[in-house]
């Protein structure tokens, strides 16, 4: 995987926040009254078909591909009425075993065959963050991890909405953890940035520029892919958006975490979860600059490095 990523890239580019800082952080209180955003309620549908554009060219295609698959699939239990997590990844299994890696497949098997009390301990750990990052049951935790995201993300859609509190590291509906940040446009036409949660997938609003582990908002930084002879061009407050990437990382010096940032406002056929996975490439390259990733993708989870 990371030498199909390294394939797959260039050089990561750091690029110029949108607004100077300060303005940024002055517009921070008015962000805290804006409300949690419910996903659409064809969510992993659409995220398939963005991964399968996104797949055409892609050095990881094939990856992208079959997170389109697991996506459909969730698409499906997300409809279906509530499964327990057993359940929900034999619904999984038996649609996608046709397709998948055969490592993934024995995995699987074993996963299955754990007895509910462990299922649920896995399941437990899993929603946090934490999970045996090698072992027999590796290779098919994605799935366990997009049984749990489907099934979270319908029973959330059921509930009212929480009022968000200022700039909360975990999400204010289910406790979970960030996938990824998204810019919009809001109502009022000024950029907002939300917060997608990594299992109920609704999105709740952080201010612009603030590392969401630590709440700095001075020494961070944005990077981007790009290629190794690009130069990135010289500030233009009159077109700010000119230098930025649609998919970036935010770092940050204080406790050296990471962040991704999608932003609708330069691809409007973004899509968090899936544009994601299509730039891992940049997680790969943060972490070797020394950044951990803040929270994580459930249909992607990285090993222990060998
Ligand atoms: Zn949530
Ligand atoms: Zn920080």
């Amino acid at each position: 995987m990371a030498n199909n990523l390294k394939a797959s890239i260039s050089t990561m580019t750091p690029t110029q926040p949108i607004l100077p800082a300060e303005q940024i952080r002055a517009g921070d209180a008015p962000l805290m009254s804006l409300p949690v955003l419910r996903p659409p309620a064809d969510l992993f549908a659409r995220r398939a078909d963005r991964l399968l554009r996104l797949a055409d060219g892609h050095a990881m295609a094939g990856f992208l591909r079959l997170c389109a698959a697991i996506c459909q699939q969730q698409q499906a239990l997300h409809d279906a009425s509530r499964l327990d997590p057993r359940a929900a990844l034999e619904k999984l299994a038996e649609a996608l075993t046709p397709q998948l890696p055969v490592p993934v497949q024995a995995a699987l098997d074993l996963l299955l065959a754990q007895d509910a009390a462990a299922l649920s301990r896995l399941a437990e750990r899993l929603i946090n963050g934490d999970y045996p990052a090698d072992g027999p049951l590796f290779a098919a935790l994605p799935l366990l991890g997009a049984a749990l995201q489907a099934q979270a993300t319908r029973s959330v859609r059921q509930r009212p909405l929480p009022e968000p509190q200022s700039q909360e590291p975990r999400c204010p509906c289910c406790g979970g953890l960030p996938l990824a940040s998204l810019l919009l446009r809001g109502d009022s036409g000024h950029a907002q940035r939300y917060v997608v949660c990594s299992m109920c997938s609704h999105a709740w609003p952080v201010g612009r520029v603030r590392c969401l582990s630590c709440g700095n908002s001075r020494d961070l930084h944005y990077y981007s892919l790009a290629a190794r002879d690009y130069l990135p061009p010289e500030p233009d407050h009159q077109r700010p958006h000119q230098a930025r990437g649609a998919r970036e990382v935010e770092a940050c010096d204080q406790c050296h975490g990471a962040l991704k940032q999608i932003s609708l406002l330069l691809d409007a056929d973004a899509e968090a979860g899936a544009d994601d996975l299509a730039s891992l490439a940049l997680d790969l390259l943060a972490g070797e600059a020394g950044y951990a990733r803040i929270g994580f993708n459930p249909l992607f989870l990285p090993g222990d490095p060998a």
